[in-house]
């Protein structure tokens, strides 16, 4: 099997490197490239997001009438490698992979009218609102409550850990509008004003050592007599559970990993060669060489995989149950590239709290990046927990793919 590309793929890859390198600011670069998670802030985001809007490139996976690139997976999977290659920040993808499928699919007309054009313009953010204190895992028992009053709905109750909800400007949210039956069959989806009276936002500070306000990452949200106009509801009142599970494949399936893993062990391969173990470079250890040759045998496995995945996905398509093995096995291996950083730098990675903002001007010692090492080891604890911990997603292949 040949999987080198081509000299058309060739030329494709030229043409985005090439836009990359001169459209993406260089202060958004470095911004992610010293995050602990390739995030950056909110300014940032939405200054590279509008060049890719401009260009047309913002929102690949969509279908043509909507704005998409009209892309080959092999394509987008370039442009994936090349946004990697640059350091580009992640793209919100509560607003382009999760919530704008779901409008697609499941939306009135005026929804997709009014909302997808302001996504693909990269005009307005959103957030999830999914998870609540006690149920997380277990959605089905959420407890938001949405009361209808003619055209309007009364949402009251709390969602946690919604990342970004302190800049987004929308939030598609899970809310219980019956207790009759099963769990599942009393929830509707709603599409939330963040500006709407009634609505607090607390910040969640994580174990990576980010307390800088509008820097965190997660929050919860209160809500107290929150007015919903009814036609902000995506399809029918109690059907939501559909809606939800529809996004939550694209949530998991949503994320080329392999790229970025490339890219996080090329920096690793980095780290080793600038760290001593005794008097020589850690990278000529053999215990340590064996524990690279592993990781890299398990990045190839993701990539080839993706490579399947992503061949056989329509534009537009619900990437199904696969999408899990994706999300697993891509976290779980991201993880695994930050503990061998952390065991790279050894003690150089303890003191890195008062390090971490971006605009600090405190020198870190042991070299460059050294600092980054330890607040990335334990900001990426999380991507095995979020958008389903690795538990759900084997109990879902268990039941999905191997029918037990
Ligand atoms: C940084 C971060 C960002 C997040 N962002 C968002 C967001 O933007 N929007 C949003 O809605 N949510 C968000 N989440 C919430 C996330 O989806 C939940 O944390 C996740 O679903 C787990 O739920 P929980 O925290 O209630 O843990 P629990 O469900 O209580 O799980 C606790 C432990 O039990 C295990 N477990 C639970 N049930 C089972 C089972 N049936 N079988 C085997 N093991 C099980 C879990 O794997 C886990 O290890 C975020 C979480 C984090 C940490």
């Amino acid at each position: 099997m040949d999987l080198a590309f081509n000299a058309e793929e060739l030329a494709f890859q030229t043409e985005v490197r090439d836009w990359i390198a001169v459209n993406m600011p260089p202060e958004v670069a470095e911004e992610s490239r010293r995050s602990r998670s390739s995030h950056v802030s909110k300014e940032r985001l939405l200054q590279w997001q509008k060049k890719l809007a401009g260009k047309g490139w913002l929102c690949p996976n969509w279908p043509k009438e909507h704005g998409g690139t009209g892309w080959n997976s092999t394509q987008k999977f370039i442009f994936e490698m090349e946004m990697a290659r640059a350091d580009s920040p992640y793209l919100s993808s509560f607003s382009i992979k999760m919530v704008a499928p779901v409008l697609m699919k499941y939306g009135s007309e005026a929804q997709k009218k009014r909302f997808l054009p302001k996504i693909a313009a990269a005009e307005e953010l959103w957030c999830q609102g999914y998870s609540e204190p006690g149920s997380g895992s277990d959605l089905a028992s959420l407890r938001t409550r949405a009361e209808r009053h003619g055209d309007h709905y009364i949402v009251n109750g709390q969602k946690i850990w919604t990342t970004n909800a302190h800049w987004a400007d929308w939030m598609f949210c899970l809310v219980r509008t019956s207790n009759e039956g099963k769990r599942q069959e009393g929830i509707s989806f709603l599409l939330i004003d963040m500006k709407a009276p009634g609505i607090k936002v607390d910040p969640i500070y994580l174990a990576d050592g980010t307390r800088t306000p509008m820097r965190h990452e997660v929050n919860q949200v209160f809500f107290t007599d929150v007015k919903v106009p009814v036609e902000n509801r995506v399809g029918e009142e109690n059907k939501g559970w559909t809606y939800a599970k529809y996004l939550l494949e694209f949530e998991r399936g949503g994320q080329a990993h392999g790229p970025r893993l490339r890219k996080a062990f090329r920096h690793l391969r980095e780290l080793a060669h600038s760290q001593l173990d005794g008097s020589e470079p850690l990278s000529g250890n053999a215990h340590w060489r064996e524990k690279m040759a592993a990781l890299e045998m398990e990045i190839d496995a993701i990539e080839m995989n993706e490579l399947i995945f992503y061949s056989n996905l329509k534009t537009g398509d619900a990437p199904g149950s696969m999408a899990s093995i994706v999300k697993m096995r891509g976290t779980e291996v991201g993880q695994k590239i930050t503990e061998l950083a952390v065991e790279a730098v050894g003690w150089y990675g303890a003191p890195f709290t008062e390090l971490r903002n971006v605009d600090s001007n405190v020198v870190p010692v042991g070299g460059a990046y050294v600092d980054d090492v330890a607040p990335r080891y334990f900001n990426q604890r999380k991507t095995t927990i979020y958008g389903g911990s690795s538990e759900v997603q084997r109990n879902v292949l268990a039941k999905a793919m191997l029918g037990l």
